[in-house]
């Protein structure tokens, strides 16, 4: 690749693309391990209204083994033991996490900015550790077929990064894996989803909710002083919503959350409902040489289960133990990459499996069908069975091949 002369250039071992949690828990456990990294965001700060919010068992256990978890849960945040899903007005238990063999039997809901921003304060203790905020990479720096760096754009003008590693994790419109031409496998989704706040009064429900009725579903999340709603749509059909009118939504709102009453008018204009569009697919290689791709930007994960972040922080968990000692001394072999994929591909590729078929067996047949919905007979089972709650809890809260920090 020509690079044009750049007004900036730096050298570090390990640059890494992307400051969301798979980016900012690997500069963190890198720096730990007394690697020199840079983090490159392309945002000014993390106050973004959409990042997903959940913190599960998995992630709060490598908090427990970073001797962090006291001061984690000091932070502002809600728990849950239990998620209930509301299907035609039945509230059925799914799943209850009091049975993991975690330290902490529950999930946590923090805006993910305060999440990023508790790594972040933890891993400037570090001296090897650098983050550089609206640094937009834009670029891949390649010689003799190695990665050798990234070009990133900064209100200062451009910015070059030679490193021994580059590591993609810049998420599901992963700039990094599309500049290495790494091959991406589609696996699909059904919806989107349509993402807005309504206020949260005393008296109402404190837990995980998804509710679900004949064409709509919706799932609430709590966080304090309001509700973080997710109204699941057929992929596409936000234009037709429009034309129906806002009230119209709001009505349908208050017909899945009766509760909310009065407070859907909160929902003044769409410009205060956001469209998430939802993506599921997976790299066939996750690395070339000097560069390796992991989080959403190896595997784009769907909403479904909520567990996309906790798999970028395993992710990022597995790529410290298995790249650190190496890249404390210089450029990793393409051998070590590929130990890498091959530790987290099988987690990834379960996960991705089962949220496929909720999609596939639960979410898609809700949003098409007409009449009324009744739950499939697998989570009817689940609700009746307490002892078989723990079965989701598990795969939820810890997933496949939970990583250890080294
Ligand atoms: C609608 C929806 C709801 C979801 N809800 C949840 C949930 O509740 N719980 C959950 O666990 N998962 C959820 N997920 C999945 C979750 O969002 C992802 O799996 C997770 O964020 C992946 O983390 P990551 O660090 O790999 O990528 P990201 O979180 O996407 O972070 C990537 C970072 O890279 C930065 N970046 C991007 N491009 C560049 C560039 N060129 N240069 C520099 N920086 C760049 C971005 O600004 C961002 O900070 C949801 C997904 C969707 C679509």
């Amino acid at each position: 690749m020509n690079t044009p002369h750049a007004s900036t250039s730096l050298q570090t071992r390990c640059c890494i693309v992307g400051g969301g949690p798979a980016g900012m828990m690997l500069g963190f456990l890198l720096a730990r391990q007394g690697v020199e990294v840079l983090v490159l965001e392309k945002h000014a700060d993390f106050l973004r209204d959409f990042r997903g919010d959940t913190i599960h068992p998995s992630t709060l256990e490598v908090m427990y083994e970073l001797g962090l978890l006291d001061e984690f849960l000091s932070r502002p945040h809600q728990q849950t033991q239990t998620v209930s899903l509301v299907v035609g007005g039945t509230t059925l238990k799914l799943a209850d996490f009091s049975h993991l063999p975690t330290h902490c039997k529950f999930i946590t809901f923090m805006p993910q900015w305060d999440f990023l921003d508790f790594l972040a304060d933890h891993a400037r203790a570090y001296p090897h550790f650098h983050l550089r905020m609206q640094a937009e990479v834009i670029a891949l720096i390649e010689e003799k077929g190695r990665v050798v760096g990234v070009r990133a754009s900064t209100p200062e003008g451009p910015l070059d990064v030679r490193s021994d590693l580059v590591v993609g994790a810049d998420g599901r419109h992963s700039i990094v894996r599309e500049r290495a031409g790494l091959q991406v496998m589609d696996i699909g989704a059904p919806m989107d989803v349509l993402w807005m706040r309504v206020s949260k009064l005393p008296g109402d429900p404190s837990q995980l909710l998804g509710r679900i009725e004949a064409w709509q579903m919706l799932v609430m999340i709590d966080r304090g002083q309001y509700w973080q709603c997710a109204y699941l749509i057929p992929k596409g059909s936000l234009e037709t919503l429009k034309r129906e009118g806002l009230a119209a939504f709001r009505s349908k709102l208050a017909g899945l959350a009766p509760f909310l009453g009065e407070r859907v008018g909160e929902l003044q204009s769409w410009d205060d409902i956001k469209l998430l569009t939802v993506v599921v697919d997976r790299l066939k290689q996750w690395f070339k040489p000097g560069l390796l791709c992991i989080g959403d930007a190896a595997h784009a994960m769907s909403p479904a289960g909520g567990v996309g972040i906790n798999l970028a922080i395993q992710d990022a968990v597995a790529t410290a133990n298995i790249l650190g000692a190496s890249l404390k001394v210089g450029p990793v072999e393409i051998e070590e990459l590929a130990l890498v994929q091959k530790r987290r591909e099988w987690p990834t590729r379960m996960t991705q499996g089962l949220q496929v078929l909720l999609q596939n067996r639960l979410i898609d047949p809700v949003l098409t069908s007409r009449g009324p919905v009744s739950a499939p007979w697998i989570i009817r089972w689940l609700a009746q069975w307490p002892l078989f709650r723990r079965i989701p809890a598990r795969l939820i809260g810890v997933g496949f091949r939970p990583e250890h920090v080294r």
